[in-house]
């Protein structure tokens, strides 16, 4: 849209808008006044980034701080589009991992001005008298730059073992009919299932950072929950079993640093506390809705 008609627009919407909305519409137009203009005739936006770099490879190498200057006039609006734009243009060395870019693979995740979150949904603070900073996600070990050691976190994951299980597999028509669930029972999941692993939870821990070796941490104990308390797995107790010693769960001291960081808006320390009250007694997995063993021959 030209600025001359969103002017227009603004003027027409007047009557119908608060004196705020209009404010922040008349900030829009100023940007695409300035977008309207040519590139060069642009005041330049520089922005700078202060990345942490550090490649263990090469021995005696520190960890140190490199910083970059994005002219944000020629830059995408995420912290991703930035650092592609580092990567491609300036400094093909610069290492991280992405993949998506829509908040979907979780591979971009890293400590962003003192966050860990997403660099493809995160978007760039365009004040540019503060530089932003950015490191790997805390605690983990690093293979280079911003890309952390992820094979403990996956190794745990693994340990849950995150499948539907079933007690008499032999005997049910495998592939030939679905396991019922009823609609109740399907919605204990929603909040649980839309995790991807991006292990922005676990590594706002100050718990997983000091006990990561025995202490699953949030991701992987929301993803446990979640199989626990699925209606067609049959394993609830041995799962339940498995978890019950002092670190595997009992680490979590209730910080909830992991539902206020979590990128998808999920909430895994509710998860884990479920899972103290399963262990406890304090609560117990509900009977399923449908009967799930109609699969029987
Ligand atoms: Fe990432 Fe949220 Fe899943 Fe943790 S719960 S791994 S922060 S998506």
């Amino acid at each position: 849209m030209l600025a001359s008609e969103a002017r227009q627009i603004l003027s027409r919407v007047g009557s119908l808008v608060g004196r705020n909305q209009l404010r922040s519409i008349s900030n829009g137009t100023a940007q695409l006044d300035q977008q309207a203009q040519p590139k060069e005739a642009q005041e330049p936006q520089i922005k700078k980034f202060e990345i942490y770099r550090w490649n263990p490879d090469n021995a005696g190498e520190k960890p140190y701080m490199q910083t970059y200057e994005v002219d944000l006039r020629e830059c995408g609006p995420m912290v991703l589009d930035a650092l592609i734009k580092i990567k491609n243009e300036m400094d093909p060395t610069l290492t991280f991992r992405r993949s998506c870019r829509e908040g979907i693979c979780g591979s971009c995740a890293m400590n962003i001005g003192g966050t860990n979150t997403l660099a493809c949904i995160s978007k760039i603070d365009i004040n540019t008298s503060k530089s932003l900073k950015v490191y790997p996600l805390p605690h983990m070990y690093v293979v280079r730059d911003l890309v952390p050691d992820m094979n403990n976190f996956y190794e745990q994951y693994r340990n849950i073992q995150p499948w539907l299980q079933r007690k008499n597999e032999a005997v049910e028509q495998k592939g030939k009919a679905q396991y019922l669930q009823s609609v109740e029972d399907r919605s204990k999941l929603d909040g649980l299932y839309e995790c991807i692993l991006c292990a922005c939870c676990s590594t706002s821990c100050p718990s997983y950072w000091w006990n990561a070796e025995k202490y699953l941490g949030p991701a992987v104990l929301m993803q446990a929950y979640r199989w626990i308390i699925d209606s067609r797995d049959e394993n609830s107790a041995e799962r339940l079993s498995k978890l019950k010693d002092p670190f595997s769960v009992y680490r979590c001291h209730t910080i909830m640093n992991c539902t206020r960081t979590c990128p998808k808006g999920l909430n895994p320390g509710r998860a884990i506390a479920e899972i103290k009250k399963l262990l406890s007694g304090l609560a117990s997995k509900p009977a399923p809705k449908l009967e799930t063993a109609a699969l029987h021959k």
